[in-house]
């Protein structure tokens, strides 16, 4: 059994070292889970959002030692360790709401000689092979409704959240769902693939494109349901009527850093129209020069270091790329500690579609500005790219915005806001951003089949 060491990304100090699952562990627990899932299925859906509940309220009650966890492991600033905790009990909450509604029995016709009603039944046992940007956030659309729909959950949380999916994986035992309902996988990749040779029932996957494809490739021929929820370029785009420049760049630089960029909404690139450019790279530029980066456990820190070491050297071959072809950097050189994955938020101007800080995920606090002529423009922009995960107009005229948002390709739009998910609306990406969708009535049912009755008698 290998050792999966958890580092520090502030201080590249080693915090603890975890023993990865091996083929005879991941068979251990595959048989547990298939033993449990038809027990759990049979309980009542209201025993079920009971231990939900007891969730619910554990991540209230541990909030500050998880939030802490999460900080040590993939160092987002406190503060917003302890958000994603909030956030994550809202949805939650929504889940325990209106799952009922959702689950229970439909009759389609009562009456007459043949009746008719549909029911929902779990897949089974599903996995859940997750991405660490924000753990919590991304593991309870899955986790959740899976287990309120009566399904068993292999839980494979990212290689770099180890310490999370123990807590989550503690948490969800002590709030009484039964280790032969949830078990969690430790370990990378090959952990992953692991999983992907079991005959579960369902894979709900949430990480990058290419990963995604690849699973969805190992997937099919099982003839299993497979939801991918991937990465992302989304555009925003600034219209030449707003009223209060300051507060767009304001927005739009919290689109671009918060969570360091790592968001899978995180704003990617920028759009302005140039009666309101000067301005608006103006303000940008001298917000993002007041941006303080640094130990994520200080509470005046609001850019702590990027989770993984090899992005910092990705995202510097995007900006040397880009300044290489004609690119000029207007912000960044914020003082960044000399040990940890820090990168001081940059912001390019002088940017086009030719230049890979336009067209491939970032996934950090670096973003191109583009100067546009007008709404046409900006459109064609925005629609030019692989991915459909969400884009965003700023415009004090709703119907000038509106035309722009029917025309996007994506899953969700935005409209004077950004970066931001609903646990009310579904939650998908189109192309390369995914299948599927997570939240909302449609992120409960994809947890269930439907059985279609046909009755006489
Ligand atoms: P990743 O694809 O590298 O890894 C995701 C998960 O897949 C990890 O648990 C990893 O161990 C596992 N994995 C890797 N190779 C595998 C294989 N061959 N077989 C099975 N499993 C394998 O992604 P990441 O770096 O963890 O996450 C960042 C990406 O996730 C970004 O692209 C981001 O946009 C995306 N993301 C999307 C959403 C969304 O809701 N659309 C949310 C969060 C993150």
């Amino acid at each position: 059994m290998s050792n999966i060491k958890v580092i520090n990304p502030a201080t590249e100090e080693l915090v603890t070292t975890i023993a990865a699952d091996t083929e005879e562990t991941i068979a251990e627990k595959y048989a547990l889970l298939r033993k449990g899932q038809p027990a759990w299925a049979a309980r009542p859906l209201s025993e079920r959002l009971a231990c939900i509940e007891q969730f619910y309220n554990l991540l209230e009650a541990e909030k500050e030692t998880i939030s802490l966890s999460l900080t040590t492991e993939m160092g987002k600033p406190l503060q917003q360790a302890r958000n994603e905790i909030n956030g994550a009990r809202g949805r939650i909450r929504f889940f325990i709401d209106h799952s009922e509604k959702w689950l229970s029995p439909e009759w389609v016709n009562s009456e007459g000689g043949t009746k008719e009603k549909i029911t929902y039944e779990p897949l089974g046992v599903i996995a859940n092979i997750s991405a660490w940007n924000y753990p919590y956030l991304i593991g309870v659309n899955v986790i959740i409704p899976a287990l309120i729909g009566g399904n068993a959950v292999f839980y494979k949380p990212s290689e770099f959240t180890l310490l999370t999916g123990q807590h989550i994986r503690d948490m969800i035992y002590k709030a009484g769902v039964p280790e032969n309902v949830f078990q969690m996988a430790a370990g990378g990749g090959a952990v992953g693939g692991m999983l992907l040779e079991l005959p579960l029932d369902g894979y709900f996957f949430t990480g990058s494109y290419k990963t995604g494809q690849y699973i969805a490739s190992k997937v099919a021929p099982k003839m299993v349901p497979c939801q991918l929820e991937l990465g992302g370029k989304d555009p925003l785009y600034v219209a030449d009527d707003v009223e209060d420049i300051d507060k767009v760049a304001e927005a739009a630089l919290e689109g671009v850093v918060y969570n360091n960029g790592q968001s899978c909404c995180a704003v990617e690139r920028i759009y302005v129209q140039e009666k309101v450019y000067d301005a608006f790279v103006q303000s940008i530029s001298a917000q993002s020069a007041k941006l303080v980066v640094g130990d994520p456990t200080d509470p005046s820190t609001e850019i702590g270091p990027l989770s993984r070491k090899e992005q910092a050297d990705f995202l510097k071959s995007q900006i040397d790329d880009a300044v290489g072809k004609g690119a000029t950097i207007v912000a960044g050189g914020n003082p960044v500690p000399a040990k940890g994955y820090f990168i001081s938020p940059t912001i390019l101007t002088g940017v086009n579609h030719s230049m890979a800080v336009m067209k491939a995920e970032s996934f950090g606090p670096v973003i191109g500005i583009q100067k546009v002529a007008n709404d046409e423009e900006a459109t064609q922009l925005m629609l030019d790219t692989e991915y459909g995960l969400t884009a965003a107009v700023y415009s004090s005229d709703f119907d000038r915005a509106e035309k722009i948002m029917q025309l996007m390709n994506t899953g969700t739009v935005y409209w004077n806001c950004c970066d931001r998910v609903s646990a009310g609306l579904p939650w998908s990406g189109r192309k390369h951003s995914g299948l599927g969708a997570t939240l909302s009535f449609a992120g409960i049912r994809a947890f269930v089949q439907p059985k279609a009755w046909h009755l006489r008698g």
